[in-house]
Formats: structure tokens, C-alpha cells, sequence
């Protein structure tokens, strides 16, 4: 995804988080409000039939006591008797029905009897004809009034009803009852609520908080203002602004960091048109909303980084499949490879095989030339001899030549039947005296050993000569082939000295050729016994002679080594197993020869 299509999804992804947290905000709020509003209802409810219950006890009682003839008469006729009888009667009614005052006016509004006569508030000489219950009582026949009281100073509901005049059916004075609604604030502040009382002028008459009493809700007119003065109904109060209505309809009391936010609900009463208000304090509603809104923002963060955590787990899953089929595909590559490898390592095995046939060709024929070339010259030499004592006369002595030379064919004979045992591979396994065969060996040679003028030293172990197991034409090939190679070595050297040492322990005939040559390069030491090895001239060598020893030594199951000696030369060691008896070496040797 490229840069601007990331930012602009990010941004979409941005808007509708905040819309969604937006929207939980609202309806949380508007589920807060719509309970706050059935409570308040409720509340509402149950507060206006309490104040409609409190007031309409009191409803009747005025017109009641306003028929008594005693009343009557203490209005019409009053003397101090009547005055003292119609006090008692009131003071005693308003003790009944929980009143705070009961009192009789005449017609000019002047108190003539009072349930509190005797206490020092007596309303008794008081006048209260500018009060609206005593007017309406005379002009209407009933009158109601809430204010405080001038004389007390304590805050009241009037309800008043005129003395009519049995005689003329005149009003003549008006009774009048106070009640006093103090109880009603006060169970209202113990239910904790904001609940208040206000008039038709939107003054607070009753409040559960008594500082908001004779506060107005809202202005109050200047002539509402000028009648609440002629009227007395507050005494002195300022009737000062009980806070402001806010745009959202809420109302904000107080100043400052002090404000309070309210929701103002009210419900209009039968009396005065008095207003019951219930004020819902708008800060919960807000925190609710706001802990909906940190819950719905803190769902979004919980379900945001659950879904990276899966993004990344989801990479991680696919960098590992990457990652396995990478390493799958690597192996599988890896297989084809080595099966080509294979492949063409087989053919190369095929083609070393073919090239090693035609190396063992090479190796026979070369072989054969290296064993045939050595009788041969033999021969050559015994004829020249022959000849030449022939024609001195010396008959005798070509005839030894000659018998010689039958005895070198011989050994040709012998040797082709050595090449047909190595081609078998194996040969016989008979009991052989290992010293004579180097005995006939240092014969053949003999005439070279005089030649370069070696020392032939042999040495015996203190064990009896055993025979090892194996076959004398090959054990004569493998004594001439090491025998040969140290007279090569030997060539060079002023004083030339052979020895060999032939040693058997229970198992084993060891034979060791050492001489004073130029010894073994250590570089040359682990190619040694390979074919077609040597250090020779081209034509001296071939490279054949240590490789045949060793083949041969292998098919006799013994071990052949070669080291350098610590004063110089060379050192070849032979070990070969013994027979398990003397053999009778004497058929044997007829054989060979
Ligand atoms: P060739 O005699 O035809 O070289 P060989 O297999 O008989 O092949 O010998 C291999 C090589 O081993 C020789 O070329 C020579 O370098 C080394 N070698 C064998 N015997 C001796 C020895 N007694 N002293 C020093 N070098 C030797």
C-alpha cells in the first residue's frame, strides 16, 4: 500500500473511532438523562401529592371555624369573654390540626382573636388587611396566600374564608389559618435531593437548600415586584437571582469554581401556580458519559492492538513459511544436485574404471617387461660367455653357460607362471623356508652385488627357521623387487652395505632389508607402495616393483612398511604369517627350478 493510501485509510480509521466514541458519549449521556428524568418524575410526583395532601387538610378548616357562632359573635359583638372563649377554641383547633396559627380579623383586617394570644408573636391588634388572603376572602369567598409572616417573620401558606353575618348574609370578618411548611423542606433535604418551591412570580418560597429560599428563578417584573411590595409578602428580602438559564436549558448556581450545573425539571401545582422544581446536578450525567466514552476509546485501543498483535503474529507466520519454503525449495534443489552429483559421479566411477582397466592393462604389460627384462640379460650375458669360450676351445665351460642359461629360461618359464598366479590373485598357500628363497634371490643377483661391491650382511633371530605361509615364486618376486631397489639405491654410495635381518616371534616371520642409501623422502614416503610411482629416470623405472610387493604381501595376509633409519638408509619390513608345520622344502624346489 502506498503512503497517501495509508494515510488517508488511517485518517477514515481516525474519524470513524471518533465518531463512534462521539455517538457513545451522546447516547450514554441521553440514557442518563432519560433515567435522571423518570426519577425526577417520580420524585416530582411523590413531593407535589406530600405538599397537595399537607395543604388541602387545612382546606375546609377555615370555613368551618368562619360558621362557629362563637366566632361569629366575637366579630360582631366582641367583648373580652367572647375574645378569651374564640381564643382558647382557636388555639385549641390549631394544636389539633397542626396549624401554626389560626386567627380572626374583622372587617377592617384588625386581628381580633389569635391561637397564639398569649405568646409574645400574638397576632392580636395586628393589622393584615393588605394581605391578598383577607381581600380575597371578603370579595370571593376564599382566599390563599403564601408569605412571611410581618409579625414572626416566619414564612407561611394563608388560607382564609369570610365570617358571614347570619342576619344580612355580610361578610363581617375573615378567619384565616397559617401553615408552615418547614417540615416539607426539611424532609426533603434528609432525602438529599435539590428540590424547591417557587410562586407565580418564580420566587423559591420552600427549598431544600435554605440559602436559595427568596431567590428568583427568574426576572420578576416590576409591577409583580411593586404588588410584592404593597403586599408585604417577602418583608425585606432582595428576591435576588437564584443563578442563570444556560443555552442547553440547564441552570448554573453559583459563581465561579463554585457552579453547579443542574437539568431544572418541574411540574406546575394546583395552588397559586406554584411550581415544584427538581434539580437533576448535571455533573454525574456528564461523568457517566465520559466513563462510557474512556471505555468505549480504552475497547478500541484493547481490539487496535489485539488486531496489530495479529497483523504481526500473521507476519511473523508468513516470514516463517517464507522462511520454511525457502529451506524446503534449498533441499529439494539441494537433492537434485546431489543426485546429478551422483549421476555424474557414477559415470565418473565408470569412467575411472575403464581407464583403471586399461591401466592394469598397461600395468601388466609393464610388469611383465620389468620381470622379463632381467633373466633375459642374464642370458644375453651366459651366450655372449658361451660363444666366446666355444671358440677358445673351452667346451666345458660354455656347456656350464649354456646349462645356466636353460636355467634362466627356466626361471622365465617360472616367472610367466608367477604372472598367471598374481592375474589369479591368491595363488598357492603352502609352507615356505623364507631364508632359502632369499638365498636363491642373492644368487640371481649375485653378479650385481659383486659389481657395485655391496656388503651383504645377514642376520638370524634366535628362533629356528620356521617356515611362513605362502608361495616361493612370489615371495621370490617380492625379496628380488625390494632387493633390486636397494641395490638402485646403493649405486651412488662409496661404501654400499646390505643387511638383513630375518626374525620370527609365535606367529610371525619378520624380514627387514635395510640399507646405507640416500633413504626415503619424507615427501615420497605415503606414495611409496602406489603404482606407476618412482623416482627414477625415464626407462630405469617404472614404478611397478613396490606396488607388486605390496599386492603380494596383501594376498599373503601380511603387512609391508617402509621407514628411514636414523644413521641413513632406507628400510623395508616384511612381516608374514607362519605356517603351522615344517614343510618338506625339497619336492618344492624341484618344482621351481
Ligand atoms: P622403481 O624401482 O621402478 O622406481 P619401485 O616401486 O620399486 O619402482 O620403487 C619406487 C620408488 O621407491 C623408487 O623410485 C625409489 O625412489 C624408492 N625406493 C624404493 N626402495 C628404495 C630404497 N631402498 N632406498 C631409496 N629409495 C627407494
Amino acid at each position: 500500500m502506498t503512503r497517501p493510501w495509508r494515510i488517508a485509510l488511517l485518517s477514515a480509521a481516525g474519524l470513524l473511532a471518533a465518531t463512534l466514541w462521539w455517538c457513545v458519549w451522546q447516547w450514554q449521556f441521553q440514557q442518563s438523562l432519560e433515567i435522571a428524568r423518570q426519577h425526577a418524575d417520580n420524585r416530582l410526583s411523590l413531593y407535589s401529592t406530600t405538599l397537595e395532601g399537607a395543604l388541602a387538610r387545612f382546606a375546609f378548616l377555615p370555613r368551618l371555624l368562619a360558621g362557629q357562632a362563637p366566632v361569629r359573635s366575637a366579630v360582631l359583638e366582641p367583648s373580652g369573654h367572647t375574645i378569651d372563649r374564640v381564643n382558647r377554641y382557636l388555639e385549641q383547633v390549631a394544636e389539633d390540626a397542626g396549624a401554626e396559627a389560626i386567627f380572626l380579623l374583622d372587617r377592617r383586617g384588625d386581628t381580633v382573636a389569635s391561637s397564639n394570644h398569649d405568646s409574645p408573636d400574638s397576632f392580636i391588634g395586628h393589622h393584615y388587611g393588605f394581605r391578598p388572603y383577607f381581600q380575597d376572602a371578603l370579595d370571593e369567598g376564599e382566599g390563599e396566600f403564601f408569605a412571611i409572616g410581618s409579625t414572626t417573620e416566619r414564612a407561611g401558606y394563608f388560607v382564609s374564608a369570610p365570617v358571614v353575618s347570619t342576619a344580612d348574609g355580610r361578610a363581617v370578618g375573615v378567619v384565616a389559618i397559617k401553615v408552615a411548611l418547614e417540615s416539607l423542606q426539611a424532609s426533603w433535604r434528609r432525602a438529599g435531593e435539590t428540590v424547591l418551591l417557587s410562586d407565580a412570580n418564580g420566587v423559591v418560597i420552600l427549598s431544600s437548600r435554605p440559602g436559595w429560599r427568596y431567590r428568583a428563578l427568574a426576572p420578576i417584573t416590576a409591577a409583580a415586584m411593586d404588588e410584592i411590595r404593597q403586599q408585604r409578602q417577602f418583608l425585606d428580602q432582595s428576591l435576588e437571582r437564584l443563578g442563570r438559564v444556560l443555552a442547553d436549558d440547564s441552570l448554573a448556581i453559583g459563581d465561579g469554581s463554585s457552579s453547579e450545573r443542574y437539568l431544572d425539571l418541574s411540574r406546575e401545582q394546583q395552588r397559586l401556580g406554584w411550581t415544584m422544581h427538581y434539580l437533576v446536578p448535571m455533573r454525574p450525567l456528564y461523568l457517566d458519559a465520559r466513563n462510557a466514552f474512556l471505555a468505549a476509546a480504552g475497547a478500541t485501543l484493547v481490539l487496535l492492538l489485539l488486531a496489530l498483535w495479529l497483523r504481526e503474529r500473521q507476519k511473523r507466520q508468513r516470514l516463517r513459511d517464507r522462511e520454511a519454503r525457502i529451506v524446503r525449495e534449498a533441499n529439494e534443489r539441494l537433492e537434485e544436485r546431489v543426485v546429478e552429483r551422483t549421476q555424474a559421479l557414477q559415470e565418473a566411477q565408470e569412467e575411472l574404471v575403464q581407464a583403471g582397466k586399461l591401466a592394469s592393462l598397461g600395468t601388466m604389460a609393464a610388469g611383465i617387461a620389468h620381470e622379463l627384462n632381467q633373466p633375459l640379460s642374464g642370458i644375453r650375458t651366459y651366450a655372449a660367455n658361451g660363444v666366446r669360450l666355444l671358440a677358445k676351445g673351452r667346451e666345458e665351460a660354455a656347456a656350464s653357460n649354456f646349462t645356466r642359461i636353460q636355467s634362466l629360461c627356466d626361471r622365465q618359464d617360472a616367472l610367466i607362471r608367477q604372472l598367471r598366479l598374481f592375474a589369479r590373485r591368491g595363488g598357492s598357500r603352502e609352507p615356505i623356508d623364507l631364508e632359502e628363497r632369499l638365498t636363491f634371490v642373492l644368487e640371481l643377483l649375485d653378479e650385481r652385488i659383486r659389481r657395485q661391491g655391496v656388503e651383504v650382511v645377514i642376520e638370524h633371530g634366535e628362533a629356528p627357521r620356521l617356515p611362513v605361509l605362502g608361495d616361493a615364486l612370489r615371495l621370490e618376486q617380492l625379496l628380488t623387487n625390494l632387493l633390486r631397489n636397494a641395490l638402485d639405491a646403493l649405486v651412488p654410495i662409496e661404501r654400499p652395505r646390505l643387511a638383513i635381518c630375518l626374525a620370527a616371534d609365535g606367529e610371525s616371520m619378520t624380514l627387514r632389508i635395510a640399507d646405507n642409501g640416500p633413504g626415503l623422502d619424507e615427501a615420497i614416503l605415503s606414495r611409496l607402495f602406489d603404482p606407476f610411482f618412482t623416482t627414477k629416470a625415464v626407462g630405469d623405472g617404472l614404478g611397478l616393483g613396490l606396488f607388486i610387493c605390496f599386492g603380494i604381501v596383501q594376498d599373503l595376509e601380511g603387512r609391508i612398511s617402509a621407514a628411514n633409519l636414523p644413521q641413513g638408509g632406507a628400510c623395508f619390513e616384511v612381516t608374514l604369517p607362519l605356517a603351522p608345520t615344517l614343510p618338506s622344502s625339497e619336492g618344492e624346489r624341484q618344482d621351481d627350478d
